[in-house]
């Protein structure tokens, strides 16, 4: 029996399990960036979770998981997502707060009762903004960014990355322009002087900039 990684751990878990699954380097300073830290509290944090062999530290200073540090970030991934849809269909929470919220309880969902969710849920294949749950990763193979899009392009808005989702001001703005999965998206303008792309959703102009655009993922039609 695996003991249950702190709160605290089962953040790092999951960032790390992230970056890992995007093919990122996963260094200190990032997820001192990520989980809005300082670089001395992740050292310290890395170190106890070293110790306790969630992670292990190659000499190019790369964090990987362990085979326990595995099992437990996929845990608590899916035990967010999870709770993400059930926050949206039971409770009717806005989109753009489901991430947040989920944040909080995530930590407290018990093995049982993510099994009830899986069940009651019908075990979804991605979160409510489209991140594919662990394991369900292929669901994304034919999606794109919305920067390799061409103006006059048609596409279906299928998923705004994790990172995206850890910007309350940034989701709220997506979903009152209705950038939100299965929404149809007409690539307007793409302008790279000023590094930002014009998209229509169901009569509502937005622009949006590169950065956030290339994590906001779509399919054509
Ligand atoms: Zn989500």
């Amino acid at each position: 029996m695996i003991q249950k990684p702190t709160p605290t751990i089962e953040d790092y878990l999951g960032v790390i399990y992230t970056l890992d699954r995007d093919g990122e380097k996963v260094i200190g300073a990032r997820l001192a960036e990520l989980l809005d830290v300082s670089p001395p509290t992740v050292t310290v944090t890395l170190k106890r979770m070293l110790r306790d062999n969630w992670i292990t530290i190659d000499d190019k200073k790369q964090i990987h998981l362990t085979p326990t540090g595995s099992i437990a970030a996929i845990s608590v991934i899916r035990r967010h997502m999870l709770t993400e849809w059930l926050l949206s269909r039971v409770l009717d929470i806005p989109w753009s707060e489901l991430h947040a919220e989920a944040d909080k309880l995530e930590h407290s969902i018990s093995k049982d009762v993510e099994d009830h969710l899986i069940s009651a849920l019908e075990d979804p294949s991605a979160c409510p903004h489209g991140n594919p749950m662990p394991g369900q990763e292929s669901i994304s193979d034919d999606w794109q960014v919305l920067t390799s899009f061409l103006i006059g392009d048609t596409c279906v808005i299928k998923r705004i990355h994790e990172w995206l989702e850890d910007d309350p001001g940034m989701m709220k703005f997506l979903e009152a322009k209705h950038v939100l999965p299965e929404k149809t998206a007409k690539i307007i303008d793409i302008s790279h002087t000023n590094k930002n792309i014009q998209i229509c959703i169901e009569d509502n102009y937005t622009s949006i900039d590169f950065d956030v655009a290339d994590k906001i993922f779509a399919s054509r039609i």
